[in-house]
């Protein structure tokens, strides 16, 4: 983890269609060829400081975000005019579209304001929140996830975020401080302006307080896309709990009719409305995590795709499993923490 301070002037641009592999080479080999401190972070980004600031990239939601960070605005603008150099050497055609120091104000690339259009009831446990606004093009690809994006009152006026006079993203804190918890696009037409969600009420959630009380058209904030696609395979292991219906939904949804397989429901209910598939049978087991485990253990699966997602420590035992060697056939099996459970307080003396 990263322990030193950032340097304070950053400017950033997406690269979707590179690779963040292609990029590691091209800053380890830089690194090496003229004697600069290299770090890594993860294997998901990789940095070379120097004097005045450093230059590096980190994987994007979708490819690529390529950035420098300077001590100073022209040290700044140095190490970015350096950096775009040898990227335009390495590949050229590459188009980068920079956040500039001169964009104090703008919002965030990747966020994006909208409007909560409707609320429905979809099943006992789950409202349905249809969110409308332009620029929803990049949630109809390949990843699924996002961010909503909530004020913490709906009576005050709303502060987002948005780029600072040295080009990093400042997000409001304090009283006017966002909540952002992670929500899968059940449903989208960018085209016609409108996507949908599907908000699982449990106890205390911010997220469906705010569907519940918000007044008709309140704005809304978006951010990524983010987290995974959908797999596709001829034989899949799929499940989760109400969270991660949506994307089991969309999973199911996505398949080659030929496709067989199971679909574990580890909720409470089961009312929530799967797409029809006559290959994937859909069971419901409620905290049913550990008894797959054993019976992954005991009968090793034979799909292809494997995709579970749930809660933080009933995802253990199935992870344990898959380690152990439960699924031969599935090369790069999809694990997944939804959400955590909050430690219950002990009890008073
Ligand atoms: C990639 C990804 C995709 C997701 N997609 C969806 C989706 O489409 N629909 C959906 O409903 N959720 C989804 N989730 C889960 C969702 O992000 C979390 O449940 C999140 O905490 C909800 O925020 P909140 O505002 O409701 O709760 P918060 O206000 O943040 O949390 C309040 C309390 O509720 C607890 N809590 C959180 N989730 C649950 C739960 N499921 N059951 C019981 N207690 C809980 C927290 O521990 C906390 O104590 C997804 C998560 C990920 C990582």
């Amino acid at each position: 983890m990263r322990r030193d301070p950032l340097p304070p002037f950053q400017a950033e641009a997406a690269a979707p269609d590179l690779p963040y592999a292609q990029l590691a080479v091209l800053i380890a080999r830089l690194a090496r060829t003229r004697s600069l401190e290299l770090h890594v972070g993860h294997g998901r980004s990789s940095w070379c400081k120097l004097a005045g600031g450093e230059f590096g990239a980190r994987m994007g939601p979708l490819g690529s975000i390529i950035y420098v960070r300077g001590d100073d605005r022209t040290g700044l603008e140095r190490l970015r005019a350096d950096w775009d150099a040898d990227l335009a050497q390495q590949f050229p055609g590459l188009a980068l579209d920079w956040s500039r120091l001169d964009r104090e104000g703008a919002p965030p690339p990747n966020f994006s304001l909208a409007r909560l259009a409707g609320v429905s009831r979809l099943a006992g446990a789950f409202l349905r929140l249809r969110i409308e606004g332009p620029d929803l093009d990049r949630f109809a690809r390949q990843l699924i996830h996002f961010r909503l994006v909530i004020q913490p009152n709906t009576r005050r006026a709303p502060v987002w975020p948005a780029i600072g006079a040295r080009g990093q993203v400042i997000w409001p804190k304090g009283a006017d401080a966002l909540h952002r918890p992670v929500y899968t696009v059940r449903a989208i037409d960018a085209g016609q302006g409108w996507m949908e969600a599907d908000v699982f009420l449990h106890p205390g959630g911010r997220a469906a307080r705010f569907a519940r009380q918000a007044p008709a058209n309140a704005p809304i904030g978006l951010t990524g896309p983010g987290g995974g696609g959908i797999p596709q395979a001829s034989r899949l292991l799929i499940g989760g709990d109400e969270t991660a219906y949506p994307a089991l939904a969309r999973i199911i949804a996505a398949q080659d009719q030929k496709a067989v397989g199971e679909c574990h429901l580890f909720g409470k209910d089961a009312d929530y409305p799967f797409p029809a598939h006559p290959g994937i049978r859909v069971i419901h087991a409620p905290q049913g995590e550990a008894a797959l485990a054993a019976r992954l253990v005991r009968t090793p699966t034979k799909a292809q795709a494997v995709w579970l997602a749930t809660e933080r420590s009933a995802l253990t035992p199935l992870k344990a499993a898959l380690d152990a060697g439960a699924a031969p056939h599935a090369p790069d099996p999809h694990l997944a923490v939804y959400w955590t459970a909050t430690p219950k307080e002990p009890p008073h003396e």
